[in-house]
Formats: structure tokens, C-alpha cells, sequence
């Protein structure tokens, strides 16, 4: 796992680069990212900021903008779920793809050698130089099935 510290300089570096002032706003999205494992809306992360410092207030279009330049600059990651936007993770975590459950919106994270390797083969064969990847399995998780599974016997028993 990277450190803390060293992100913190990352950012610092980059705004600097890009003339942007470093902020504890901008510093906070960050760090937000960084203490909670999982994978975030824009509007997630708004609310665990503020609750967890009530006295800053970081706007939402801060938000959105500190999480494009982390992701252009590979300190966040991002997965797309189309028009209802991308959540984010923390980047420089070791290689990993996700399963989506789109019934609770559960994300599990993966790691596959094969699936890996397979796609490196599928890059060569089209003469391609991948440079990144993104791979998703979609569907329904266990436990909404067997809560659907148990709603439905419920709804039999009624009847
Ligand atoms: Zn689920
Ligand atoms: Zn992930």
C-alpha cells in the first residue's frame, strides 16, 4: 500500500506544476480517498468530508475537479458506469478489476492472472500497445439473489 505522505507530496508537486494553489479542500478529497477503501461517487465522497470535518466547507464542484486532475495524473482511479458517472478509488493500488452488482451496487475487486495474460495476448495479436485496461463483470451479487430468492418464497407463502 503507498503512503499517505508520499501522495500529499504528489499532489503538492502537481498543482504546483499546473499553478493551482494547494488547498486543504483539494488536500481533503485526497485524503478521503485514501482512508476509505472502496470505490466512491463524487457525491459520496462530498458527504464523508463533510461529515468528518463539519468546519471546511468543500464544494461539490471541487470535488469533481480535484477527482479528474488525481485521475489525469494517476493518483485516483475511476471506474465508469456510464451516465450515472464514475466512482473513484485511490490509484497506485496494486492491478485489480471489479465485479458490479447492479441490484445494491456492491463492488468486488479482483485480481486474475489469466484474464491478465490473455488480454496481453489479444493486445499483441492486433499489433496493439495496451497501455491500460479496465475490465468489469457485471450482474448480481450473492446476497441480493438469496434476499430475492427469499422475498419470493414470501411472497408465496402469502398467497
Ligand atoms: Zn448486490
Ligand atoms: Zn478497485
Amino acid at each position: 500500500m503507498v503512503d499517505y505522505s508520499f501522495l500529499l507530496e504528489e499532489l503538492k508537486r502537481i498543482l504546483k506544476e499546473k499553478q493551482l494553489k494547494f488547498t486543504r479542500q483539494r488536500e481533503l478529497v485526497l485524503k478521503a480517498l485514501f482512508e476509505n477503501e472502496g470505490h466512491f461517487s463524487p457525491e459520496e465522497l462530498h458527504r464523508l468530508i463533510q461529515k468528518k470535518n463539519p468546519d471546511t466547507r468543500v464544494g461539490i464542484a471541487t470535488i469533481y475537479r480535484t477527482l479528474t486532475l488525481l485521475e489525469e495524473e494517476g493518483l485516483a482511479d475511476s471506474i465508469s458506469f456510464g451516465k450515472e458517472g464514475k466512482r473513484y478509488e485511490i490509484g497506485l493500488k496494486k492491478h485489480h478489476d471489479h465485479l458490479i452488482c447492479t441490484h445494491c451496487g456492491k463492488i468486488i475487486e479482483f485480481f486474475d492472472e489469466t484474464i491478465e495474460k490473455r488480454q496481453e495476448e489479444v493486445a499483441r495479436r492486433f499489433d496493439f500497445q495496451m497501455t491500460d485496461h479496465a475490465m468489469k463483470i457485471i450482474g448480481i451479487c450473492k446476497e441480493c439473489r438469496e434476499r430475492e430468492a427469499g422475498n419470493q418464497t414470501n411472497t408465496q407463502e402469502n398467497h
